[in-house]
């Protein structure tokens, strides 16, 4: 019998086994050819999609194309251009790999125009599976055509993991989105095999208007943050502007679009008391980092990267975030324009703008200096009376200026203060009308009540971080091995914020103290609670930021309970005073669930109602 059993695998086999990681489906090959485009300069580039891309993928540019030789080469496995000095951590552009082509002609029927304006003709080569037709010449163009037909005839089996075309040609609209945010000086059509869509060459604000639409422009802040080579910079949506799902979060590291766990965890963090739960913000988010600190070459499909100090990472990445969605946390949206639009849907040349004709700035306004809402209640709901606000120019969001001048605006990194005016009364005994430089402001007392609840209380815990509640008797349990792993990795820091304990020699846990703030609870099953999480979060989440999320719930919850509850009639002073206290607050814009506190009808809107525009 014979003893060799290992073989040598097939180099077809070998090609449909990378196919396997880099072709998941139609999108991926869309990807991998429009970032072969994008590597090759192109300005302009033409996806034709049929069938959802399983009967034709055709990409067409206007790149350096290929000279005959390189044309054939370009389809062999492990060939590229794009890495000269064999640097993996000094990659210029999106291929590096040198397999993509190779992995698609060996799965599908591949034909390759191409043409380099200073030959006298350009090349054309087919190929399918092993059998390739030599290059033969066809008339000169500058640029690339590839055409991807029927593919996975050669894997059948993998043909039963598509979905329905109206599905895939999804995947690939939103592969194409997410490289058109990066590219905005690139003009890209798509025809699918119903609708054609176009992404015009022009200013990234241009371009984030053609893929989250105007709605995103005029409810996001810019954000820009850099420090020790790393740096941010992106749009964010405003809290209220939230969605069911994380679809229009985009992130990109390096120039390159990513999926990542550590920066979508940075934006659920920061959005942590100002989304819902089970709703999502949006963002397009770019980051960069010094190259030897990131991995790109860590996924087949290179849609992953790895930080080398995640840590860092997620510090960095999140304080920005935080400082950013403080300073913009006034913003809500405004009405729909459905409402507010009866007879016109203005075009986006055609925005109109809140202007500061609107002045009517006197507020007449005597109150005392502090008083309480609610007085029989906790002294909490005393609302300190603010000074009053020095009137400042309404925000106007920087990237609406951008739509109507195609041009940047700096962008100023500070908000104008709020000003939310004065109290004109009460609907109902429950929403607040008032008048400011803004328009009409309908305000919903309890929601308002809530954040400024939350927000005092948040800042008081933050001067008592590490003030313990001791125990009379100390409580014991046998820690598992991932609670010995997690105290292992995060004990400093639970010491910090108030978990005392002490660990036997045989993995006896004995805890003496938790933080004062959770003595409420049931001291084991909250610390074992907190262990869990951070060890099913596998360093994703910090002991600092988990407790900070527990902080958030508790006093949510208590802020909730203590606020005026809708329905309470207010003087009108007392209206007021939460005027002026809302102004000092931050993320005043949302309470603790993430509903909104205030609307804005501009008079520009109302000019609109009454069909004045
Ligand atoms: P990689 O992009 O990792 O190099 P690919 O298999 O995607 O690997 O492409 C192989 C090579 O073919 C590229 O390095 C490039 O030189 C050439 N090539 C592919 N597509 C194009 C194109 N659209 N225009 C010009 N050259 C291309
Ligand atoms: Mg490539």
């Amino acid at each position: 019998m014979d003893k060799n059993i290992i073989r040598y695998l097939e180099q077809e086999l070998i090609n449909q086994i990378a196919a396997g990681e880099v072709v998941e489906r139609p999108a991926s090959v869309v990807k991998e050819l429009v970032e072969n485009a994008l590597d090759a300069q192109a300005t302009k580039i033409t996806v034709t999609i049929r069938q959802g891309g399983q009967s034709l993928i055709g990409v067409e540019d206007n790149g350096v194309g290929m000279a005959k030789e390189d044309l054939l080469l370009s389809v062999q496995r492990h060939t590229t251009s794009k890495l000269p000095s064999s640097d993996l951590w000094n990659i210029q552009h999106f291929g590096f790999r040198g397999e993509a082509l190779a992995a698609i002609s060996s799965i599908a029927r591949v034909h390759i125009e191409t043409g380099q304006a200073h030959e006298s003709s350009g090349w054309c080569l087919v190929v399918e599976g092993e059998s390739k037709i030599p290059p033969y010449p066809v008339s000169l163009f500058q640029g690339t055509r590839i055409q991807v037909k029927d593919l996975f005839y050669a894997t059948p089996a993998r043909l039963k993991f598509l979905r329905t075309p109206t599905v895939e040609s999804q995947h690939i609209l939103d592969v194409i989105e997410k490289i058109s945010l990066m590219h905005p000086h690139v003009h890209i059509i798509v025809k699918g095999d119903k609708r054609e869509k176009i992404y015009t060459a022009g200013s990234q604000e241009n371009r984030l208007l053609s893929v989250l639409g105007e709605d995103f422009l005029q409810n996001s802040f810019f954000l820009s943050e850099e420090k020790d080579g790393y740096k941010i910079e992106g749009y964010v949506g405003i809290p209220t502007f939230n969605r069911s799902t994380s679809d229009k979060q985009f992130f990109y590291v390096n120039h390159r679009p990513v999926r990542d766990k550590i920066l979508q965890h940075c934006l659920r963090m920061a959005f942590m008391d100002t989304v819902p739960k089970d709703r999502f913000p949006v963002a397009v988010l770019f980051i960069t980092v010094p190259p030897e600190d990131v991995d790109v070459n860590v996924h087949p499909a290179k849609t992953e990267v790895r930080f080398r100090d995640t840590a860092h990472v997620r510090q960095f990445v999140l304080h920005a975030l935080k400082q950013a969605l403080f300073l913009h946390s006034h913003k809500v949206i405004p009405l729909s324009p459905k409402i507010l639009e009866p007879i016109k849907h203005y075009t986006t040349s055609e925005i109109i703008y809140p202007t500061q004709s609107f002045h009517d700035r006197q507020r007449d306004v005597s109150s005392p200096t502090s008083f309480s809402l609610h007085e029989t209640e906790s002294p909490v709901l005393s609302i300190p009376l603010m000074e009053k606000t020095v009137t400042e120019k309404p925000s106007v969001h920087p990237s609406l200026s951008f739509v109507k001048h195609h041009e940047k605006i700096p962008f100023s990194p500070k908000e104008p203060a709020m000003d939310f005016g004065h109290a004109l009364g009460q609907i109902q005994n429950a929403y607040i009308v008032a008048q400011s430089a803004m328009g009409l402001i309908l305000i919903d007392p309890h929601a308002a009540h809530e954040r400024i609840l939350l927000e005092k209380l948040k800042k008081e815990w933050g001067q008592n971080i590490g003030v313990i509640q001791p125990f009379l008797l100390s409580l014991s349990f046998p820690l598992t091995e991932s609670e010995h792993t997690t105290l292992h990795l995060h004990g400093e820091s639970l010491k910090k914020y108030g978990f005392s304990y002490t660990v036997s020699s045989e993995e006896v846990c004995t805890l003496h103290a938790i933080p004062e703030i959770f003595k409420m609870h049931d001291p084991l099953f909250l610390f074992r609670h907190v262990l869990a999480v951070l060890h099913q979060e596998e360093g994703m989440l910090t002991a600092e930021n988990f407790i900070e999320v527990l902080r958030n719930q508790l006093l949510g919850e208590w802020g909730c309970k203590k606020s005026i509850w809708l329905g309470k009639k207010l003087s009108l002073e007392e209206m007021n005073v939460l005027l002026r206290t809302m102004e000092k607050t931050p993320h005043i814009a949302q309470c603790n669930h993430g509903r909104p506190v205030y609307c804005v009808i501009s008079v520009e809107d109302m000019g609109r109602l009454f069909h004045r525009r």
